[in-house]
C-alpha cells in the first residue's frame, strides 16, 4: 500500500519532534494516556446517553512492556477511530492556524522549537520522540471493521485494514535505540513507566495496569516445611498491577496539593508545555455544589485569536466527563480560562440542548464568573508582577470584555484594568489614579495614540503634565471604546486631553484666551472658510507649548477612534469633529495675523500645511500627502 505524506507542516512538526532537544521526552506517556482516557469518557458519555450498558468499571487501560522486541503496547477500550478518524486526527497536526504556524517555523529550527511546539500542544506525536516506529490499531465503538494506521516518522504513514477482536485503540511504539547522548532503553524498565505514571497520570480515573514482574518466596508443595523458612527460594511471577490513584486532583484538598501538582495536572490536562500562570480551586457548596479547577495560562493558545477557538469548562458530573467544552459557564472575556467543573448536582444523561437552559448550570457560571475575578484581583494585590504578565497576555480581552457588553460587564471587570501613566511611567489601575488625583482635578485624563512615545510627543501632552496632572495613556484600539462603555470610574469621568472642552486653563488664562479670540474672530474665520469641512472651528489655545497646533476633538467620536474605524473592514467612514487650535504664544499665530492683513493667497497656503501639519502629529493619514510636500516645497524655496 501507498505511503501517504504528512501535509507539510505536519511533517515540520514531526521533524522538531524527533529531533527535539526537549529533556522532557517522557511526556509522551502522559499524552497517550491522557488520549486513552479521553476516548473512554467519550464511549462511557455516549452508552449513557444511548442507554448502551457499559458500565464503568469495564474500561481500563493496559500497558505491556516487551523487553526482547523493545515496545511499550498500550491498549484502551474506549470510542475508538475509524479509517476516516485515524486519517484525519493522525495524519494532520495544527489542523488550523497552520499559516501562522509555518511563518512561524520556517526558520531558525532551534531556538525556539519547544514554544513553537509548546503553542500547539502536544499531543500523539509526541511518541516520535522516543520511538522510531508507530504502529495504530484502531477499532471504533460500533463498527466492525479495524484499521491500522503506522509511521515511522517524517516519511508518511500507511493505513490499511486488520484484524481486532473488541472496540479501543491499541499503540504500539518501536522505542529506539540508545545514542551517545540519548538515552532510550529506560523506557522499557517496569519502574519507569510506573514512576510516569505515578507522575503524570496518577488522577486519570479509569485503572491504569500493566504486567509486571514480581519476586516472590517459591510455594513449596510442603508449605509448612521449616527447611525454606530461614532461607527461602524465590520465584518470578507475572501479575497485573494498577499504577494509578484515580482519585481526581480537583477532589483531593488544597493542603494536600503542591503548586508542582497543579501545574503537572494542567500540563497533562490541556496539552502545555509550559506552567499556567495561575490556578483557581474552589469548592462551593450551597445552591451550587460544584469542584471547580481552573487556570489561567502564561500566553494565548495560537488559535486564541482565530474563529476555530472555543472557550469552555470540561464539565463532570461526579466524576464522568459529560462535556468536552462547556462554553455556558465562562463569559467570553474569561475566555482563555482552562479548566473544569465537576458537580453532582447535574444529572449524568442530560442533553447538550437541556444543558444550556439548566438553572444550575447557569448559578454555577455566575459563581465561577466572580470566583475568576477574585482570584486576578488577588493576584494584582500580592503578585503585581505576575498580574502585569497576565495583562500582557490578556488585558486585551479583558478590555473587549467591558466594550462588548455595553459596559454591564463594568463592575465586574473595571478593577482588573491598568494603563500607562505618564506620572509614574509604568502600568497603574483606576483605583490607583483615582487615589493620586488633584483635589482641584474633576476628570480623569486620558491620550490615545499608537505607543507612549507617540502620545509623548503629542502637543498637548506637555502642558497637562506641567499643570501637574497624571495621564493614562491608551495605546490599543479597544482603549477609547471601552473607556467610553465605562463612562466613569467611582463617578469619576474620563476626559481626553485631546479633545475641545479640555478645561484645564485657570479662569485668567481663559478670560485672556477670550479676548484674544474675539479680536482674531475675522482671521479663524477665513481660515475656517478655506479649510471647509474639515473642521468645525478654528480657535487659539493655550494648551500648547513649544507646537504651533493641534487638532481637538468636539463631540463623542474622537479622532482615535475615528482612526480605528476607518482601519476596521465595516468603515462606515465616521468622522470626529475635529477644531484646529493654533498656539497663541508661538511666532506662526504673529505671522498668520500679518498674512491675514498682506497676503491672503499665501495664508490660504498656510491653513493647508498647518491642518496637515495637526493630522501628521496625531497620527491620522493626510488626504494628500504629495500636495502637502509640495506646499511646503514652495514655501522653503521662497
Ligand atoms: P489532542 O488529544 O490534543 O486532540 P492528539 O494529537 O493527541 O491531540 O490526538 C488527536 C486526536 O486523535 C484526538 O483528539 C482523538 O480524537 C484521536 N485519538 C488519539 N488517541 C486516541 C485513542 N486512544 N482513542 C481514540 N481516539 C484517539
Amino acid at each position: 500500500m501507498a505511503k501517504k505524506q504528512f501535509k507539510a507542516e505536519s511533517k515540520r512538526m514531526l521533524e522538531m519532534m524527533i529531533n527535539s532537544i526537549y529533556t522532557h521526552k517522557e511526556i509522551f506517556l502522559r499524552e497517550l494516556i491522557s488520549n486513552a482516557s479521553d476516548a473512554m469518557d467519550k464511549l462511557y458519555y455516549k452508552s449513557l446517553s444511548e442507554n448502551i450498558g457499559l458500565s464503568r468499571g469495564e474500561f481500563e487501560i493496559n500497558i505491556v512492556v516487551d523487553k526482547d522486541k523493545r515496545t511499550i503496547t498500550l491498549t484502551d477500550n474506549g470510542i475508538g477511530m475509524t479509517k476516516d478518524e485515524l486519517e484525519q486526527n493522525l495524519g494532520i497536526i495544527a489542523k488550523s492556524g497552520s499559516l501562522q504556524f509555518k511563518n512561524d517555523i520556517a526558520e531558525d529550527k532551534n531556538a525556539e522549537d519547544l514554544s513553537v511546539i509548546g503553542q500547539f500542544g502536544v499531543g500523539f506525536y509526541s511518541a516520535f520522540m522516543v520511538a522510531s516506529k508507530v504502529e495504530v490499531m484502531s477499532k471504533a465503538h460500533g463498527s466492525n471493521e479495524a484499521y491500522i494506521w503506522a509511521s515511522s516518522g517524517v516519511d508518511g504513514y500507511t493505513i490499511e485494514s486488520c484484524q481486532k477482536e473488541t472496540y479501543g485503540t491499541q499503540i504500539i511504539l518501536y522505542i529506539k535505540e540508545n545514542t551517545d547522548d540519548e538515552e532510550y532503553e529506560d523506557f522499557l524498565a517496569e519502574y519507569k513507566i510506573r514512576s510516569l505514571v505515578g507522575k503524570y497520570s496518577d488522577y486519570i480515573r479509569y485503572p491504569i495496569k500493566m504486567e509486571v514482574t514480581k519476586r516472590v518466596p517459591k510455594k513449596h508443595e510442603h508449605d509448612n516445611d521449616h527447611e525454606h523458612e530461614h532461607n527461602p527460594e524465590f520465584e518470578e511471577i507475572r501479575e497485573i498491577e494498577t499504577l494509578n490513584s484515580m482519585i481526581p486532583v480537583w477532589k483531593k484538598n488544597k493542603s494536600e496539593l503542591k503548586d508542582e501538582d497543579y501545574n503537572e495536572f494542567y500540563k497533562s490536562k490541556f496539552h502545555d508545555y509550559s506552567d499556567p500562570l495561575l490556578h483557581i480551586h474552589s469548592k462551593t457548596e450551597g445552591t451550587a455544589t460544584y469542584s471547580a479547577l481552573m487556570y489561567v495560562p502564561q500566553k494565548p493558545p495560537y488559535d486564541f485569536y482565530t474563529k476555530e477557538y472555543e472557550k469552555g469548562l470540561q464539565l463532570y458530573s461526579g466524576g464522568v466527563m459529560i462535556m468536552e467544552k462547556c462554553g455556558d459557564l465562562l463569559p467570553d472575556y474569561f475566555s482563555f480560562v482552562k479548566g473544569l467543573v465537576d458537580s453532582e448536582d447535574l444529572s449524568l444523561n442530560i442533553s447538550r440542548e437541556m444543558l444550556q437552559h439548566d438553572r444550575q448550570l447557569k448559578v454555577m457560571g455566575k459563581a465561577i464568573e466572580r470566583s475568576i475575578k477574585n482570584e486576578l484581583k488577588k493576584l494584582l494585590a500580592n503578585d503585581r508582577e505576575k498580574y502585569i504578565e497576565f495583562w500582557g497576555a490578556f488585558g486585551t480581552q479583558i478590555k473587549f470584555g467591558i466594550y462588548n457588553s455595553y459596559g454591564s460587564a463594568r463592575e465586574m471587570l473595571q478593577d482588573l484594568l491598568m494603563f500607562y501613566s505618564s506620572s509614574e511611567e509604568k502600568l497603574v489601575t483606576l483605583g490607583e489614579y483615582v487615589l493620586r488625583m488633584k483635589e482641584s482635578q474633576k476628570e480623569i485624563y486620558f491620550a490615545s495614540g499608537a505607543s507612549i512615545v507617540r502620545i509623548n510627543s503629542l502637543p498637548q501632552v506637555e502642558s497637562v503634565k506641567d499643570k501637574g496632572f497624571e495621564i493614562l495613556y491608551l495605546t490599543e484600539n479597544v482603549d477609547e471604546f471601552c473607556i467610553q462603555m465605562l463612562n466613569n470610574y467611582e463617578e469619576k469621568h474620563f476626559k481626553s486631553i485631546q479633545s475641545a472642552d479640555l478645561d484645564i486653563e485657570t479662569e485668567e488664562e481663559k478670560k485672556e484666551l477670550k479676548e484674544k479670540n474675539k479680536d482674531n474672530k475675522a482671521l479663524f474665520d477665513f481660515i475656517k472658510e478655506h479649510l471647509g469641512d474639515k473642521v468645525s472651528t478654528v480657535r487659539l489655545s493655550q494648551k500648547l507649548k513649544s507646537h504651533p497646533v493641534c487638532i481637538v476633538s468636539s463631540g463623542s467620536l474622537s479622532v482615535e477612534m475615528e482612526k480605528v474605524l476607518a482601519a476596521m473592514p465595516t468603515d462606515n467612514h465616521a468622522k470626529a469633529d475635529k477644531v484646529l487650535e493654533i498656539n497663541a504664544n508661538h511666532p506662526i499665530f504673529d505671522k498668520l495675523q500679518f498674512l491675514f492683513d498682506n497676503d491672503k493667497e499665501t495664508l490660504e497656503v498656510y491653513s493647508d500645511i498647518l491642518y496637515n501639519q495637526a493630522l501628521l502629529i496625531e497620527g491620522m493619514d493626510i488626504d494628500d500627502p504629495a500636495k502637502f510636500v509640495n506646499k511646503i516645497s514652495e514655501i522653503l524655496a521662497k
